[in-house]
């Protein structure tokens, strides 16, 4: 018999329940108890939900209160010394206070999960780091599932990747120097939990999914001898990717089981199947827990098939292809999809469905479950002729893309005296990001107007004040060049998504994204075009209202990719670049409307850097090409800004560079210009506005502070290449910090262009 089982379910709650007990804790509206309470509860019914949807092996421990990798250090008690834990078990504000820093410690990193948009807490390890048993989530959860008769496997971080993800407190130490020290650990939770009744644990090592060094292979080797005396069984789960060369040591391991990746890695079974000793369980991850889409079953069943021809159906176990953290949980729960739509698609719910159906193909034959074999292959049919997919006139028009349109009329160095000549600006130029303070009462505006309560003229008399105070100010603060403020947006990717064809939404598609902030991404499931102009007519409004140049705010092709739930039918290059003519044609009207400064955000282009250094430069080009193609429409003298947010520019400067914006914002404050040093190392050529302070803290430099910031940019670039700018857009602060803020910038700038005039 060929078992199904699941990695991972949504923790989060149908109805985001987690997130506002939570926060509700954090406020002091609940207690503990209660708080424990409703997470009990949560997960009660997520294992029951799996169970009845036929899933044989149903995981525990995958329920978190912040975040799975921050569970592993309170497990190992591995809290940092400014907490003050004083050994034992790790208690639950210690435990929040790492996630979200307390008044006198500061919160510990965050950063991304592999290439999800899921942010783990990132461990602090030295070479001094004790560790000790200090969380027994993982037994007690297991318990709490048996006593509800539901017999589980745990799931846990395995000791290799955990170490990788560390960060060292010193510079030059590599954590996983201290994998002896940990393995104890692992040893004693695996026979805790053997003694609690567990059978197999799964461990995570996605790291496996990463290009390894021998050393890092060899870690794989010593971590996992050191624990095959133990029980419960080991299924070692990789995922987000093909183990490529690292299959050797994968399949090497003297672990019970190894779960593949077939999603992400189709080519990856053969090789698998090979490598593999006979005596091990092979887990198949054909369906996709990254992505929204109803799973082609006849086409999973092929592989299914492939695997047992060579292995037999008995040491088989059919998954989704990584945990269904990154998905929401119930398709059931949408009422706004129409029925074509939603029969392509398939949250958490439907694809424990799907698994279950291909264990019960796997083990009784296809014609058990023909009925769900049937309304898969009628959804791929839909799928592939479904005119609201395909629009010819789209693909044509992508299919036509000469490398020509990909470039600006003139290098950098002509449009920039064109620019110069048209709009005259000083030296030092200020600036801001794009958008000004959301404050509640935009916010109550907004929602007000979508539930009907704000008539549109209504709403939109109160954006245009809101706008106009925007322009006032900056025009009284003395900027040079102005932004309108964004207050007609909810979001940088739903704001464009919601105006372009192609593109659906959900009311409760909600995934984590760190804690208890999630995200409900758009789903593009179609051909993307634009129906019509999208910002123009805001960005107009606002240039009527000023003699200062005022700057059009766009969402780049990349960041609008990267943030939703992309098509898997065709390559994501070709559904970008879709995404990037849509764009150049609101370039293009902006233009038309008299604006002669456009920014196109890129803040999500480093995040979709593939896990593997080979498939790097196929990404940079295709997205690099994107970005160019959306902007090139512009003429000369119109200036193209872009702007990142901080990211690790070191190893991508060439791409940046190859972006050819006239210029560039980033964040360099928190670092103290120290990011520049990726710019002068490359000598980069274009304008630049190194964010002269941090937008993402409530304290105010002053402009002292700035003036200094500015200073150090000057030692490491040329002073004409600078512009002033807070380092992120303004949404999230209130007016009057943006106000003081924004006086001193300001300030500081004049102070630089007194001293070099
Ligand atoms: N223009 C956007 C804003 O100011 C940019 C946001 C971002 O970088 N994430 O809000
Ligand atoms: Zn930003």
């Amino acid at each position: 018999m060929t078992q199904s089982a699941n990695l991972g379910y949504p923790r989060i709650g149908r109805r985001r329940e987690l997130k506002k007990v939570t926060e509700a804790y954090w406020k002091g509206d609940v207690d503990a108890i209660s708080l424990l309470d409703a997470a009990a509860g949560l997960r009660a019914r997520h294992w029951r939900t799996q169970k009845d949807a036929g899933i044989g092996i149903v995981p525990s421990n995958d329920f978190s209160f912040y975040d799975q990798v921050l569970d592993m250090t309170a497990i190992l008690g591995a809290v940092p010394t400014r907490f003050g834990h004083e050994g034992g078990r790790v208690a639950l504000d210690t435990y929040f206070g790492m996630a979200r820093g307390t008044p006198d410690a500061s919160a510990m990193e965050m950063t991304k999960w592999f290439d999800t948009n899921y942010h783990y807490i990132v461990p602090e390890i030295g070479p001094d780091q004790r560790f000790s048993l200090s969380s027994l989530k993982p037994v007690e959860e297991f318990r709490e599932a048996q006593a509800l008769g539901i017999h589980t496997r745990p799931v846990l971080i395995g000791p290799v990747t955990y170490l990788l993800l560390a960060k060292p407190t010193e510079a030059g130490f590599e954590p996983l120097a201290l994998l002896d020290r940990v393995l104890p650990l692992y040893a004693e939770l695996l026979a805790r939990l053997s003694v609690a009744g567990a059978d197999w644990v799964q461990m995570d090592e996605p790291a496996l999914a990463l290009d390894l060094t021998d050393d890092r292979c060899a870690a794989f080797d010593a971590a996992y001898r050191s624990l095959s005396t133990a029980t419960p069984r080991i299924m070692l789960t990789t995922y987000f990717g093909a183990l490529g060369d690292n299959l050797e040591t994968a399949a090497g391991l003297p672990v019970d089981g190894l779960h593949v990746d077939l999603v992400r890695a189709p080519g990856q079974l053969e090789a698998a199947l090979h490598a593999l000793p006979a005596d091990r369980v092979l887990s198949l991850g054909v369906v996709d827990g990254r992505n929204v889409w109803r799973c082609n079953l006849s086409g999973a069943f092929e592989r299914i098939e492939q695997a047992i021809a060579a292995r037999g159906p008995e040491r088989l176990q059919i998954a989704p292809s990584c945990s269904l953290l990154h998905v929401p949980q119930d398709l059931g729960s949408e009422t706004g999809l129409d029925d074509e739509l939603r029969s392509w698609l398939a949250f958490a719910d439907q694809k424990l469905a799907e698994v279950a159906a291909l264990a019960t193909a796997a083990t009784a034959g296809k014609d058990t479950v023909a009925d769900a074999f049937e309304a898969s292959d009628a959804a791929v049919g839909s799928r592939a002729q479904s005119p609201r997919i395909h629009n010819p006139a789209v693909k044509a028009r992508t299919a036509r893309v000469s490398d020509e349109a990909m470039n600006r009329a003139s290098p950098f160095r002509l449009r920039r005296a064109r620019q110069q000549a048209a709009t005259p600006l000083p030296a030092f130029p200020t600036t801001t990001i794009g958008s000004f303070p959301q404050t509640a009462e935009v916010r109550k505006a907004r929602a007000a107007h979508r539930r009907g309560r704000l008539d549109a003229a209504a709403y939109e008399a109160f954006l245009r004040t809101e706008t106009e105070k925007a322009v006032r100010l900056q025009e009284k603060l003395e900027i040079d060049v102005l932004v309108h403020g964004e207050f007609e947006r909810n979001d940088m990717v739903e704001y464009f998504g919601e105006q372009l064809d192609g593109f659906a939404f959900t009311e409760h598609g909600w995934v984590q994204s760190f804690g208890s902030r999630y995200v409900k991404p758009p789903i593009i499931f179609g051909d993307v075009s634009r129906p019509k102009p999208m910002t123009t007519a805001w960005s107009a409004y606002a240039q009527s209202l000023t003699e200062r140049p005022m700057k059009g705010m766009l969402t780049g092709p990349v960041t609008i990719l990267q943030w939703s739930f992309v098509r898997d039918d065709q390559a994501r290059s070709e559904t970008c670049r879709q995404i990037a003519l849509a764009i150049r044609d609101e370039v293009v009207d902006l233009e038309r409307c008299g604006i002669r400064f456009i920014q196109i955000d890129e803040p999500a282009l480093r995040e979709g850097l593939p896990l593997r250094r080979d498939e790097r430069d196929d990404y940079l080009g295709w997205a690099v090409g994107c970005f160019r193609l959306a902007a090139a429409g512009a003429a000369d003298e119109t200036q193209i800004h872009t702007h990142m947010c901080y990211c690790e520019f070191n190893d991508i400067m060439p791409s940046i560079a190859a972006l050819d914006a006239d210029v560039i914002s980033i964040e360099t404050s928190r670092s103290h210009m120290e990011l520049l040093d990726a710019f002068i190392g490359f000598s980069y050529p274009n304008d630049i506005g190194p964010g002269v302070y941090d937008i993402h803290s409530p304290r105010c430099p002053d402009a002292d502070e700035m003036a200094a910031l500015i200073d150090k940019a000057t030692e490491r670039l040329q002073p004409d290449q600078i512009w002033v700018n807070p380092d992120c857009g303004l949404k999230t602060r209130s007016w009057a910090e943006v106000v003081p803020a924004l006086e001193n910038m300001v300030e500081a700038a004049r102070r630089q262009r007194a001293r070099r005039s």
